[in-house]
């Protein structure tokens, strides 16, 4: 038997359910990453899935295998591949959002004509969607509270093993990254790849005992920095909740994480639509949102936190929560011009995180205060007392 495993936002080897159960259910496996345009990443993105899908190659022929890398349409690539390979099955992780659940559909069917199934494995998220839902007949939570509740007392999914062998079909090679990408610099913010996510883990969880008292603190920088690796799935989301060093309140974060999955999961178009539809009216005035986007609005905190995005690719949760708040309650402008804008620049950019923490902090999801409003000044005075993360960015 020929198993296709079809990698997509699971860059790793380790507790990767897809590749683990293709390995066990057949003699060959075949791993295939196809670079589809419609993805649409930025280009700091696509340096970091790169170096990410070299670091996996390297992994997979340590194994004993390889990585074919194909460019196109997600479904015919591997479609073709499957034909070439006489693939039996196609092995992928789950994955939601509108997108993602129309080509799949599209898969699953055309897998199905050419008598090579197509199986899904939760892999992106501690729990996945579904897995606890609350009594009286929703299918998913809307508030987070309780869904931290049942998420921590639930039986969470096994951490699976990193398969010892991998066989390819004969006569099969693997494909070099730079066929597809060019020569890219490695961003030293943040190197793409597994090796570099379990380096990146193991250390700070060695100094993150107190993240719960610092994690908002601006200018302490404290967060782990995983998101990318996360979003990426570089790294297991699974696997570190259940490292013994992981402190409980980050292991809550990676809770938001799985509550924002769920509640994509439930509703497809969270990323253009309202949640929940009341106040969801928005003035519209293209010279703020161009302050606002390019950090000149004049409020410090607001500009160092969008000068951070522009030059990092990424920004401090606390800065998120402030710039999302002020362009949305403070200016009124709609938050899907924000999180297009977060969508367009961050390293991170997530569906179900983007979207839903921006609808969060609009007051169309899932805060049970939709009226929440942080105040710029206070915030910085209480994150950022001496200034520290506020100088560092409006310098830089
Ligand atoms: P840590 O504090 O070390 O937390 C560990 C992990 O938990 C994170 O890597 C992340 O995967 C998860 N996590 C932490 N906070 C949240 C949260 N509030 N919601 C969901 N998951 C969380 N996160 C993204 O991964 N992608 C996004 O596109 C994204 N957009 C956001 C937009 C807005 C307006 C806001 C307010 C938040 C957004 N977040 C997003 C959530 C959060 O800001 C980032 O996950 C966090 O800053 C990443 O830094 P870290 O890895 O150091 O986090």
């Amino acid at each position: 038997r020929t198993i296709v495993v079809l990698f997509t936002r699971d860059l790793r080897v380790h507790d990767n359910p897809a590749l683990a159960s293709a390995a066990r259910a057949a003699e060959r496996v075949v791993p295939l990453y196809v670079a589809d345009p419609a993805d649409n990443h930025s280009h700091i993105r696509e340096t970091f899935l790169a170096h990410s899908i070299a670091d996996l190659r390297e992994s997979l022929r340590k194994l004993g295998a390889d990585l074919l890398i194909r460019q196109g349409d997600r479904v015919e690539q591997t479609l073709r591949v499957c034909q070439q390979t006489r693939a039996n099955g196609v092995a992928v992780m789950d994955d939601f959002g509108q997108r993602a659940q129309a080509w799949r559909d599209r898969l699953r069917l055309e897998c199905e004509r050419l008598g090579a199934p197509l199986r899904e494995f939760d892999s992106a998220t501690v729990l996945a969607p579904g897995d606890v839902v609350p009594t009286g007949g929703s299918d998913h939570y809307k508030v987070f509270t309780p869904y931290w509740r049942a998420w921590s007392a639930a039986r969470w999914r096994d951490v699976v093993e990193t398969p010892r062998r991998l066989e390819l079909p004969e006569g099969l090679t693997g494909t070099d990254h730079r066929t597809i990408w060019g020569e890219r610099e490695v961003n030293q913010d943040f190197p793409g790849g597994e090796a570099a996510a379990l380096n990146r883990s193991e250390k700070w969880l060695q100094t993150a005992a107190n993240y719960a008292d610092i994690h908002d603190d601006l200018s302490a920088d404290a967060t782990s920095r995983l998101s990318p690796y996360l979003h990426f799935g570089c790294i297991s989301a699974r696997a570190l909740a259940e490292d013994e060093w992981a402190p409980e309140a980050m292991v809550r974060q990676l809770c938001w994480r799985d509550f924002y999955h769920q509640v994509l999961a439930a509703f497809p178009t969270l990323a253009t639509e309202a949640y929940r539809t009341a106040n969801d009216e928005w003035a519209d005035d293209p010279e703020a949102l161009q302050a606002w986007q390019w950090g000149k609005t004049g409020v410090p905190i607001v500009d160092a936190g969008m000068r951070q995005l522009l030059q990092e690719g990424w920004m401090h949760n606390r800065a998120r929560l402030i710039t999302a708040s002020f362009l949305t309650k403070i200016q009124g402008l709609d938050w899907r011009a924000g999180a297009a804008w977060f969508d367009r620049h961050l390293l991170d950019a997530d569906e179900a995180n983007n979207y839903g923490n921006w609808q969060w902090t609009a007051g169309t999801g899932n805060d049970t205060k939709p009226y929440r409003r942080f105040n710029p000044d206070r915030q910085a005075q209480r994150f950022d007392p001496d200034g520290v993360y506020t100088n560092r960015w409006l310098q830089g």
